[in-house]
């Protein structure tokens, strides 16, 4: 058993974070007062899409995708490498420059497609010329995504979509949308929902209401289907492939919204400690109270167990498995201790912890997120306790 880092992963996230702090830490300081404010403006997305262009130039942003298509077929456990020291990094702006866990970059899910459609759709992605997003909740399915009621109806060489989906991240943006429609109602989940991909544009597709959330930014919308036409050669896999892609797209993200966790994680424990060395009460640093060390330590503990079950998961991966009791494990685990500890380094700042101005507030608000997206707590735990036969 070799716990070491490869030396050429080693040296790809050095230049990682050397291009992390050339090129994103400026723009995070450009516009530091608008990322304390939560404005979220044109002019900052379109200096996010330039930092995306320019990680898929160097090759970052679609790293884990095999060379056919653009990327660098790096292995999972490199991107989670890389993912780690993006949330180490704390910086605003480096949620552009890598693709998972951001739901509006390439995917995997994407080489299911026929060859054509992965040059029309997949290599644009890479390069960071196109966006899309992923739409499978709907108002009356979340957790139990095979309730969705969009439907999809054969008309000749075209479907025909019906239905209504929320809370669909970067949906406003989106040059195109994995769509997720019931085809055959009887089956379901066993053969009866299509993943389709539908282009901005398309008759019939609109953007309905913006959804506002905790983290301030607006990038979750409704999306309506009325009547949308949509090439049959627009499926991914084949009709009735739908579920199984969207738990295999789910899945394949473990890692690295993991990876996330633990790289915020770190983050929040160092600029706590940071603090604890620097700010007094009753005459010394509140570093040198049992009280605060202890917070700072639990903190520690739980970050080691999280990252060696990261890497646990992306080695089982990298060995050609599919381990879901694993990958909910990471999911659960990671995300509820990403909350604890950034609610312990609000603490540590006390009144400084709940400012705006001050370094973990932000982060606090949008950690809180991650328990509930990709599949909440309580259905990872499902799936783990399935896995003990009951
Ligand atoms: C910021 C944000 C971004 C999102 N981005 C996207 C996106 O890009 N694309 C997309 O398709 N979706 C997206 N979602 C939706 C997200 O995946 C769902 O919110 C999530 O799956 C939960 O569904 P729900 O909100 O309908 O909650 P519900 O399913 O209604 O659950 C409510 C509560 O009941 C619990 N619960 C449900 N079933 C069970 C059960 N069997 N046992 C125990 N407890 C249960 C849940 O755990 C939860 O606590 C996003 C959500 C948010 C908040």
């Amino acid at each position: 058993m070799d716990f070491a880092v490869p030396p050429e992963l080693d040296e790809v996230r050095s230049s990682f974070k050397s291009f992390l702090e050339r090129e994103v830490r400026p723009v995070d300081e450009r516009y530091r007062r608008e990322i304390q404010d939560d404005e979220w403006t044109d002019e900052m997305r379109e200096a996010g899409l330039a930092l995306r262009r320019r990680s898929a130039e160097i090759g970052y942003y679609g790293a884990h995708l095999p060379e056919s298509v653009g990327g660098w077929d790096l292995s999972t456990l490199g991107y989670t490498l890389l993912v780690e020291a993006l949330g180490q990094s704390g910086l605003r702006f480096g949620m552009f420059v890598l693709g998972p866990p951001n739901p509006e970059a390439p995917t995997r899910l994407l080489l299911e497609c026929s060859p054509e459609l992965q040059k029309k759709y997949l290599v644009p992605l890479v390069k960071a010329e196109t966006t899309m997003c992923f739409a499978l909740t709907e108002p009356d399915a979340g957790s139990d995504a095979q309730a969705i009621r969009t439907r999809a109806v054969r008309d000749g060489d075209h479907y025909v979509l019906n239905g209504v989906k929320h809370f669909i991240t970067n949906g406003a943006h989106a040059d195109f949308a994995i769509v997720f429609a019931v085809t055959d109602a009887e089956k379901r989940a066993q053969g009866g929902i299509t993943a389709f991909i539908v282009d901005k544009g398309t008759p019939g597709f609109t953007v309905g209401k913006h959804q506002k959330t905790m983290a301030g930014e607006t990038n979750q919308v409704e999306l309506i289907f009325e009547d949308c036409r949509v090439p049959a050669t627009n499926i991914i896999g084949q009709d009735g492939f739908g579920f199984y892609a969207a738990m295999k797209f789910l899945n394949s993200g473990r890692a690295y919204i993991g990876a996330m966790c633990l790289g915020l994680a770190d983050y929040c424990v160092r600029v706590a400690a940071d603090y604890a060395k620097e700010r007094r009460a009753f005459g010394k640093p509140i570093g040198k109270f049992q009280a605060i060390q202890w917070m700072l330590a639990d903190s520690a503990v739980e970050i080691e167990a999280a990252r060696w079950m990261t890497y646990h998961l992306a080695w089982m991966v990298d060995q050609g498995e599919q381990p879901m009791r694993e990958s909910s494990m990471v999911k659960l685990f990671n995300t509820e201790m990403v909350n604890r500890v950034a609610d312990r380094a609000v603490q540590v700042f006390g009144g400084m912890g709940y400012l705006t101005e001050g370094p973990v507030e932000r982060i606090f608000r949008f950690v809180r997120m991650l328990r509930i997206v990709e599949g909440t707590s309580e259905i990872q735990r499902l799936v783990i306790a399935r896995t003990l036969g009951l």
